[in-house]
């Protein structure tokens, strides 16, 4: 049975001074009697901050990004060895850091090889541009992005990748650049259509258990009044949430649908 998942990206908002305040707060408005995971991933600056307001709550912390080396002259950069104590997930290729940052699929592989050595949960993004879906090509790219991501993963890892692969928790966020930040999300049909490509996609490189078993969320302008149609998809586990995820009522909202979604599931029926 897969676990469902929220997982928070505050991308570039919030301060050291606010955060922790914030983070209480939405752990507090989001406790439910049933095995979501809640993940909150701040700015760097305010990990520490998070993670000390989240301590004993059962909201894990996640970083929102992660260097491809160990450690070297990269100026302003963070890895993964530097993670530890501070955050226990991390986002890799996030849609924003292939637009700003230029990352590839070659790089996102790099960066899932170093999250998971140093044992962080990584959350992989992957999703379409809207000139894309408009061509017919969604399924095409994102399966692209995925085979990309998981070669480049397997020729940087030493030793097995799919045994690496399959004990690190991997989830899978299938983002429509589209959608993200936008007020337009994608349908649940299309979200769970997109979803069956990412797991296929996974099991054409040879990694099956990793197919059946990683989480694919849905991210793009997810809000309390839209999650239901995604989790209504028994292919879909779960979210990334941007925007909504600053507000504590938005997350109430998300995370007790998603409760239950994961009990129908504990008890057999979802
Ligand atoms: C995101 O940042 O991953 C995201 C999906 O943002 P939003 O929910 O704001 O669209």
């Amino acid at each position: 049975m897969r676990s469902v998942v929220i997982a928070a990206n505050w991308k570039m908002h919030t301060a050291p001074s606010d955060a922790g305040e914030l983070a209480a707060t939405i752990a507090s408005r989001t406790r439910v009697d049933a095995p979501v995971e809640r993940v909150i991933c701040p700015p760097f600056v305010c990990l520490a901050a998070v993670r000390d307001a989240l301590a004993g709550s059962g909201v894990a912390v996640g970083a929102q990004n992660v260097h491809h080396e160990l450690s070297g002259a990269y100026t302003g950069e963070i890895s993964a060895p530097m993670l530890a104590g501070l955050a226990t997930w991390v986002i890799v290729g996030h849609s924003e850091r292939r637009r700003d940052a230029g990352e590839t699929d070659e790089l996102i592989g790099r960066k899932l090889r170093r999250a998971i050595e140093a044992g962080l949960r990584p959350i992989v993004c992957v999703g379409e541009q809207l000139a894309e879906r408009q061509a017919g090509r969604a399924a095409a790219v994102v399966r692209d992005q995925v085979h990309g991501i998981l070669t480049a993963y397997g020729d940087a890892t030493i030793g097995d990748p799919a045994a690496d692969l399959d004990s690190a928790g991997v989830v899978v966020a299938y983002e429509p650049v589209w959608a993200i930040g936008t007020g337009r999300n994608a349908t649940g049909a299309d979200a769970a259509a997109m979803a069956d490509t990412i797991r296929a996609s996974i099991a054409e490189t040879g990694l099956a258990e990793l197919a059946g078993a990683a989480p694919v969320l849905y991210g793009g302008s997810v809000t309390a009044a839209n999650i239901a149609e995604f989790l209504a998809e028994p292919g879909i586990d779960g979210a990334l949430v941007g925007g909504a995820s600053l507000k504590p009522d938005e997350m109430a909202g998300i995370v007790a649908r998603a409760g239950l979604t994961a009990a129908a599931r504990a008890g057999g029926a979802g």
